[in-house]
């Protein structure tokens, strides 16, 4: 069987290795856009059922990942000069650049054919040469702008503006912080997810920013566009949140105010075209999952893969085992963006108040709490990785 993955990012990748893992004798070739090292944004939140996932279908990438994730159990909301902590979480934070980087060794140790620096050729070209053609190009999907007809694409942008940060300042949990400003309020979430790194992006309405002079156009944040969080912007910003911030520096990492760009197929797959990840589908950042839910689809279509090589009925069990996830997900980071987007609503509650109605906002207590998959599901998953491990040590052994 080949495949051909369209992009270098946690979807794509992770979908290489594990079907590499299940499949060895896969011929796999994966394009990548950018340079290694070259991407946007910083850290990256994954919640413990997502970990628990990747635990049982590669333990050695686990292992590696663990061991580099921060890691961390409260969520403080920081208000008018007061912080209110609450405890009882457990989250886990990885650099997307370290997290990338790790996946692309895995995917080298493998044999999975990476070519950096290249645009793919066309998903119709593609899909002529392989048996199974993977678009897991991000939020801005090319295959899936080319075929938008056929998956039903609906892309909508809406909602604040944002600038995706980094800080050398360690926070100790995901935090929330709003800053009234003489121009309306504005709001940062931050979390930490290396020593002395921490993201911290800021959202503003269309009126703060235009009444405060921020310069964006508001490009969407990985199309070109300008580079419009430039210093001047972000300076300001670290003196409106210098408090939080405790006097540390902002960075910036192809940083531009953006949009969120909801995402939405009525069809993820289109003769053997699949689309992966963000292509198929996005959720506002606020419940921080698109990272997890990339690499979910992963797994589940490398399972499919395994079971039904590149037979379409891969693709409908991939799509049948992922939908509800994702519709769930999308549904609960749709009332947790319009929260922040109406934050104004809250902001003269007093202190417990506006802490209680931010915690629960989305109906659920954390930020990224889909249950964890059941016991027996990562079971399953284990025997099935764990069985193509075997027959791989027999074939080597022979
Ligand atoms: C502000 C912000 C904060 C976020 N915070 C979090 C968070 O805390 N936790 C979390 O889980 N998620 C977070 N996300 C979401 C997360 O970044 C995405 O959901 C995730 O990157 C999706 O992975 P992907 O592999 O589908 O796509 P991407 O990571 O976008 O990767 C797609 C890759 O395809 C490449 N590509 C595109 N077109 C081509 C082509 N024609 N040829 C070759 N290569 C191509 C691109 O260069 C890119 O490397 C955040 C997003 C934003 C905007």
């Amino acid at each position: 069987m080949r495949i051909a993955i369209i992009g270098a990012g946690p979807g794509g990748l992770y979908t290489a290795a594990l079907v590499k893992r299940l499949r060895p004798g896969c011929e796999i070739d994966v394009w990548e856009a950018n340079a290694p090292d070259e991407t946007f944004g910083f850290g990256v939140v994954f919640s413990e059922g997502a970990l628990g996932g990747i635990e049982a279908a590669d333990p050695r990438l686990f292992a590696r990942l663990a061991a580099e994730c921060a890691q961390w159990s409260r969520i403080d909301v920081h208000h008018r000069g007061r912080t209110m902590r609450n405890g009882g979480y457990r989250f886990s934070a990885i650099g997307r650049r370290v997290l990338l980087s790790m996946l692309r060794t895995r995917c080298e140790e493998l044999g999975v054919t990476i070519r950096y620096g290249t645009r793919a050729p066309e998903a119709a070209l593609l899909a002529g040469a392989y048996d199974l053609v993977v678009a897991a190009d991000g939020v801005n999907s090319s295959t899936r702008e080319a075929h938008r007809e056929k998956f039903g694409t609906e892309r909508g942008e809406r909602g604040s503006r944002y600038l995706w940060l980094g800080t050398d300042r360690t926070f100790t949990a995901l935090t929330f912080a709003v800053a009234d400003t003489e121009f309306g309020s504005m709001h940062a979430h931050a979390y930490p997810y290396a020593p002395g790194l921490s993201t911290f992006i800021v959202e503003v309405d269309d009126h703060v920013r235009e009444a405060a002079g921020f310069t964006g156009q508001g490009s969407d944040t990985r199309g070109g566009g300008r580079a419009d969080g430039g210093p001047a912007d972000v300076d300001r910003i670290a003196g409106i949140f210098a408090d939080v911030l405790e006097g540390h520096r902002l960075r910036t990492n192809r940083s531009r105010w953006g949009r969120f760009s909801d995402v939405r197929n009525r069809c993820w797959s289109h003769g053997n075209i699949v689309l992966l990840g963000d292509s198929a589908h996005t959720t506002h950042f606020s419940i921080g999952s698109g990272t997890r839910l990339a690499m979910e689809d992963g797994l589940a279509l490398a399972l499919a893969v395994d079971r039904h090589g590149a037979a379409p009925e891969a693709l409908t069990a991939y799509e049948a085992e992922r939908r509800p996830d994702v519709e769930s997900m999308q549904r609960t980071a749709r009332i947790s963006q319009e929260w922040f987007e109406e934050l104004d609503q809250y902001t003269d509650l007093g202190m417990e108040a506006f802490n209680a109605h931010l915690i629960t906002r989305s109906g659920r207590l954390t930020q990224d709490d889909l249950p964890p998959r059941p016991p027996d599901q990562v079971e399953l998953i284990r025997d099935r990785f764990a069985e193509a491990d075997r027959r791989l040590r027999g074939t080597a052994a022979r």
